[in-house]
């Protein structure tokens, strides 16, 4: 038997009940902030990503679909958004059109990463982008707006993150004295921290180890390297945070993964989600659209993970299924034909779903079904219903049964 290939998965009919709440959710909530979707391809240059995410990064020297078309083309299957966004705002010159720019999306992601619950090869994120802004106000509306995304949703528990990397200035003195500190730890760092601290010491930072944890404890922290502008941005930003009562915690170690964060970063985490908890993340790319060709433009986005939504949903166990409202029971071959319109007409009323017998089972099965299936009503159609024009319709609630005539039926269920 061919089976799905390891890190994907099937979303199942069971489960596609709550994909699709949270789905027309995420539509709903974003346009209430004024986020317009925007859809780019599943596939891009290869270019596009290591120019962006940069080549030293876990996602671009390991992690990548990538292949050489017929025409030789190097491709890559999406492994973040922003990039492809952006690529599309400078190509589409959005900067023209207008000066500040909400775009939000919804799609497939691949990464060739070590699967584990909460972590997969294809995997679905939301994410957005304010494209336009340089100042704090900006980074509390994507802040607050994935906060409060979560609150919406009914989670509890959840933390916010917050940290600043500053300016590239900021970051390239810090990582100098970040490595100048862990040399007097080398020996002692894992071989995967090894190898970073020569390319990439802000890495070893997000180490899970517990004693590179507590080497880290006493490692300088890049807060203390800020410009006095970017300070300012900071600090205005906590103060916002505490006036609208979220609250959130200062993690030196949150720097993020990739190269083309500036400023603020953050990160919500569910204490729900076990070893991989980080709802979403994001943070200002203030570089990324002038290192992409386009003209220098701040940014500020994040993206969020709907598996890991997902499963932190199903932890809080609120009841997401949607059952068919109207089981139809049909007696004999006169019954089924004379159902057809019925079911024409109820499907009709658009918050009405209608589920019929068509495997000619007998009144004891159909009625098994229906009680399945969960459903509010059940219509039953035989012989003498026809002859009568009248259906008989079982409220499955009370368990209360009545007649109704054909020509009255849809008014009924209005
Ligand atoms: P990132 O694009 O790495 O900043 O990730 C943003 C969010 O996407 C994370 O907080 C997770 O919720 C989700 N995410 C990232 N990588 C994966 C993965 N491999 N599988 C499932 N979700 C992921």
């Amino acid at each position: 038997m061919i089976r799905n290939i390891k890190g994907t998965k099937d979303i199942l009919p069971n489960e596609t009940d709550l994909w699709q709440y949270v789905e027309n959710h995420i539509h709903d909530f974003l346009k209430k902030f004024g986020y317009s979707e925007i859809r780019t391809p599943m596939f891009e240059e290869t270019n596009l990503f290591s120019r962006s995410i940069g080549s030293e990064t876990d996602i671009v020297s390991k992690e990548m679909y990538s292949w050489i078309d017929q025409g030789g083309n190097n491709l890559t299957l999406k492994p973040e958004s922003t990039a492809s966004v952006v690529r599309a705002f400078n190509q589409h010159n959005f900067a023209n059109l207008n000066k500040i720019n909400r775009f939000y999306y919804i799609n497939s992601l691949f990464r060739r990463e070590r699967p584990q619950k909460g972590r997969y090869r294809q995997f679905e994120q939301f994410g957005v982008e304010a494209i336009g802004s340089d100042s704090p106000e900006q980074d509390i509306e994507i802040i607050s707006m994935a906060y409060f995304f979560y609150e919406h949703m009914k989670l509890s528990n959840l933390k916010l993150k917050v940290n600043s990397i500053g300016s590239l200035e900021t970051r390239k003195n810090y990582k100098k004295s970040l490595q100048d500190f862990l040399m007097d730890y080398e020996k002692e760092l894992t071989d995967v921290s090894k190898k970073r601290l020569k390319v990439n010491p802000l890495r070893i930072l997000d180490t899970k180890i517990d004693f590179e944890i507590n080497i880290i404890k006493n490692a300088p922290k890049i807060i203390d390297y800020l410009e006095d502008p970017d300070k300012k941005h900071f600090e205005t930003i906590l103060n916002s945070l505490e006036k609208i009562n979220i609250k959130y915690e200062i993690d030196h170690r949150l720097v993020r993964g990739l190269d083309y964060y500036s400023r603020t970063v953050f990160e919500i985490h569910s204490d729900l989600l076990g070893s991989q908890a980080a709802l979403c993340g994001g943070g200002r790319y203030d570089y990324l659209i002038k290192e992409l060709s386009g003209p220098s433009t701040p940014a500020i986005g994040f993206a969020a993970g709907i598996e890991r939504l997902i499963i932190a949903m199903d932890k809080e166990e609120h009841n997401f299924s949607i059952n068919p409202d109207i089981y139809i029971i049909t007696l004999g071959q006169e019954a089924i034909d004379y159902s057809l319109n019925i079911m024409k007409e109820l499907r009709l009323n658009d918050n009405l779903s209608v589920v019929s017998d068509t495997l000619k089972r007998n009144l004891k099965s159909q009625m098994k079904e229906a009680n399945k299936l969960n459903v509010s009503h059940v219509i039953i159609i035989g012989d003498n219903e026809i002859k009568n024009k009248k259906l008989i319709v079982k409220n499955m609630e009370t368990g209360t049964q009545e007649e109704i005539s054909i020509n009255k039926i849809s008014q009924y269920f209005k």
